[in-house]
């Protein structure tokens, strides 16, 4: 027989705040936090359902880094530092050796990011959901948005696309993806030092979720304006090199779940953004320049237009 619901929580998500700012953790009604002075906080949640977005024989070591790791992701794009999150963990079982390896994968990068589990909820469901909560601070005023960027501003793009979403391909006709491929879908890597550096710098940013098109699209929705992007400039996984060209700019375009941060930054700053970038080992490429007139028209090599032919996923 498993642990029951209280010594579940007690062995594998009970561990000691390392924030002085968590005054109450884990095993009451509600934690208690205290925010340091001059701080915004930056709030977000992401669940990740079995089926949906992972399939169900994912390996749960790999999931416990990335139900957190998804949500670090929209911290950095909103250029915040980590602080605190609760865990929402439907299961259909108290599976112990699933349990350990989820908490394995989870703690590990709890401990990498300095982020301190304060709370959560532990339910029996007839399948696998994982929502995590979590919050950030950010010095008032400078938190990084989708709503900012001006004509002529120039758009980067960190790392690389379309790994994670040929890694799905791969794994739904049944084969095995090739491992770098499939390391961009399983363990994302949130870039939360470059969400930090680019505060007061970016005039927008979003992290790569749904494939760049949505998600740039976002960008350009609430700013108000438009895009050109250059295919040819796309950062594309080292994995796509042996694709027919349209089809890896598909995965990169469409594909989603990269978790890289699209940014844009006016073009006046560019060498301030160079000189910031100096101090990280994040690669970021310069993928094309915002525009007055609305819509994201994509610049094939030859000049013309490109049609995305998928876009990104949408559950309703
Ligand atoms: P409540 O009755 O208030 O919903 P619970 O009995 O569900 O509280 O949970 C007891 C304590 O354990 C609470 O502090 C809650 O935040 C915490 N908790 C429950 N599940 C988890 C989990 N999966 N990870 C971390 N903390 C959890
Ligand atoms: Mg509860």
């Amino acid at each position: 027989m498993g642990a029951g619901e209280f010594d579940l929580i007690r062995r594998w998500f009970t561990r000691a705040p390392r924030h002085p700012g968590v005054i109450l953790g884990v095993g009451d009604d509600g934690a208690l936090l205290a925010p340091e002075a001059g701080r915004e906080l930056a709030v977000t949640t992401d669940a990740l359902v079995a089926g949906v977005h992972f399939f169900p024989d994912a390996d749960p070591e790999a999931l416990g880094h990335k139900a957190l790791a998804v949500n670090l992701s929209d911290l950095a794009a909103m250029g915040a530092e980590p602080r605190w999150f609760t865990l929402a963990l439907s299961l259909p079982a108290s599976d112990e050796a699933w349990l350990t390896a989820f908490a394995r994968g989870l703690w590990t990068l709890a401990e990498y990011a300095g982020i301190d589990l304060v709370g959560g909820d532990t339910t029996r469901a007839p399948q696998v959901v994982v929502t995590v909560t979590a919050a950030g601070v950010v010095p008032a005023g400078l938190a990084l948005r989708r709503a900012g960027a001006r004509p002529g501003d120039r758009i980067y793009c960190s790392g690389d696309l379309g790994g994670a979403a040929l890694a799905v391909r791969a794994r739904l006709a049944g084969r095995t993806p090739p491992p770098a491929a499939a390391a961009r879908l399983d363990r994302p890597t949130p870039r939360l030092e470059l969400g930090r550096h680019l505060r007061g710098l970016a005039s927008a940013c979003i992290d790569c979720s749904d494939g760049l098109a949505a998600d740039l699209g976002h960008v350009l929705s609430t700013s108000g304006v438009g895009a050109r992007v250059r295919l040819s400039d796309l950062p594309l996984h080292a994995d796509l090199a042996a694709l027919p060209e349209t089809e890896a700019w598909d995965l990169a375009l469409g594909g989603g779940d990269d978790y890289e941060l699209i940014f844009t930054v006016p073009p006046a700053r560019g060498d301030e953004l160079r000189t910031r970038l100096a101090a990280l080992d994040v690669p970021v490429r310069p993928i094309g320049v915002i525009t007055a007139a609305p819509g994201l028209v994509l610049e094939a090599p030859d000049g013309r237009p490109y049609t995305v032919a998928r876009t990104g996923h949408v559950h309703f």
